[in-house]
């Protein structure tokens, strides 16, 4: 088997357990070195790699290497440089060492981030497809683009994980830097970095700097503000950077996982300035929109496998509340097809992506499940496990049950047991309760999606 491909497949896995920032600082530049029998040599950039990887992550990438290649009993790692020759007894054929280049650079302008602006190249309007799910988002930001400062301001994009928020804001933020000819000073950024700056220069006594280095911009932008929710420190600057702004019409983008009504813990005057410039939703694509969304990606891959329109609407059927999935089931039917030289014809294809569907599941445990619940409703996990009929308990607990019923497939009997030992015909009617629900309560069936964006994706608050 080709151990670069195997990898990539791993990586994209990891991608989906653990943080980006994780992600990108300790696992995008490593490889396979070689194979010795039951063991894998995995090769990281730096002994200080050395130490994180094998520390954090061993167990992870064992598990996910055995879902692929059972054979592999152990793991070892090894520093290696990207740029040096191979050593003889490298695995790596020219072949190999050629295809590995290949997604080098790929990966490389996959992550080109801009020091100055923050903003990332390869989040380009010219790629992000419209549909009737964002697409008061987008002619809000075509507006933006036309006038920055001037007719939506602040502009806030607001949905669920996987949706396109941050392809669309650094769309935004890369559209207005190439028109206006470097003329505006652009700035984009993640809530969380803004929360570690406010903390850092309040230890290092560099308010001052701070202050000035955000309140002199003419375009900020500010990444998932669901953040600063409950960091009070953080939220004051916030304002004051925001009021500087706003004041000298500087144009504010800002997006979050929810709406500003719905963000706890913020002060309402923040919330009251969001309401007060343009808010949009962006929703789950349609079917049609997923299609356009999956050959896009296809044609600027370039790909070698040539799938059917069959097999596209049936990855768009299999995966319809989350882009970032969405592309990722596409990847790995593509990396999978290719490790084991099958032909792309529907019913193999099919056969792989309910595989993708589900490892990604298993990977979940009961312990996620109730620990994302519980923070999505602001409420503590032992207070979900709880005997207490408060409403604002009870409805939690009702779905953590109808999530490890249809989604790990649980027996009624070990869910009540899992949840803290109750009687299972509670679990049961909890169950029948919420499918019920579902299907006309829009908003709950929302909520759910929400939920499991969280479970499945390492979104929001990680
Ligand atoms: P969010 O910030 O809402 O969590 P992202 O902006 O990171 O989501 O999007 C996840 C992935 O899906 C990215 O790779 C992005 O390029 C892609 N994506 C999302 N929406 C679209 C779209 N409408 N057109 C093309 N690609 C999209
Ligand atoms: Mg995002």
């Amino acid at each position: 088997m080709e151990l670069n491909e195997l990898w990539k497949l791993v990586l994209g896995e990891l991608e989906l357990e653990i943080s980006k920032p994780n992600f990108q600082t300790w696992l995008k530049n490593t490889i396979i070195l070689d194979q010795k029998d039951d063991e894998l040599i995995i090769g990281v950039e730096s002994v200080f790699a050395k130490e994180w990887v094998s520390n954090k992550y061993h167990k992870t990438i064992l598990k996910i290497i055995r879902n692929f290649s059972p054979e592999i009993k152990s793991l070892e790692y090894q520093i290696h440089q990207l740029d040096k020759q191979p050593s003889k007894k490298s695995i790596f054929t020219s072949r190999n060492r050629e295809k590995l280049e290949e997604t080098k650079s790929l990966d490389l302008s996959e992550y080109s981030i801009d020091l100055k602006t923050g903003l990332n190249s390869k989040y380009l309007l010219d790629n992000f497809i419209v549909g009737p799910n964002n697409e008061l988002a987008y002619s809000a930001a075509m507006a933006v683009i036309d006038g920055p400062g001037k007719k939506y301001n602040p502009l806030f994009i607001y949905g669920g994980v996987g949706l396109g928020k941050t392809h669309l804001i650094q769309g935004v933020g890369n559209k207005i830097k190439a028109v206006s000819k470097n003329k505006y000073s652009i700035k984009y950024l993640s809530a969380e970095m803004f929360v570690n700056e406010t903390i850092e220069s309040i230890r290092t006594n560099k308010m001052t700097d701070f202050k000035n280095k955000y309140r002199k911009v003419d375009v900020l932008i500010v990444d998932d503000i669901q953040f600063i929710s409950g960091k009070e420190k953080t939220q004051e600057e916030f304002f004051h950077t925001f009021n500087t702004l706003y004041q000298e019409n500087k144009q504010i983008i800002i997006s979050s996982d929810r709406s500003p009504y719905l963000l706890a813990n913020l002060e309402e005057r923040i919330k009251s300035r969001f309401e007060g410039g343009m808010v949009a939703d962006i929703t789950y694509p349609d079917f049609e929109t997923r299609i356009a969304i999956l050959k896009n990606k296809l044609i600027n891959q370039k790909n070698e496998i040539d799938l059917g329109n069959d097999i596209i609407e049936e990855v768009a059927r299999m995966f319809p509340h989350n882009v970032r999935e969405l592309e990722g089931a596409l990847s790995r039917l593509i990396g999978i097809l290719k490790i084991r030289k099958v032909p792309p014809v529907l019913n193999v294809c099919k056969k792989i992506l309910e595989e993708i569907n589900i490892q990604k599941i298993r990977l979940v445990s009961v312990d996620t499940i109730i620990r994302k619940s519980a923070e999505f409703y602001n409420i503590s996990e032992k207070e979900l496990l709880s005997h207490s009929r408060k409403k604002e308990l009870v409805k939690p607990r009702q779905i953590v049950m109808y999530l490890l019923r249809e989604d790990l497939k649980y027996s009624f009997p070990t869910i009540a047991q899992k949840l803290g030992g109750r009687d299972h015909t509670t679990v049961l009617h909890a169950c029948k309760k919420i499918s019920r629900d579902i299907i006309n309560d829009k908003s709950l069936s929302q909520e759910i999606n929400m939920i499991k964006d969280r479970v499945y994706n390492n979104g929001a608050g990680k």
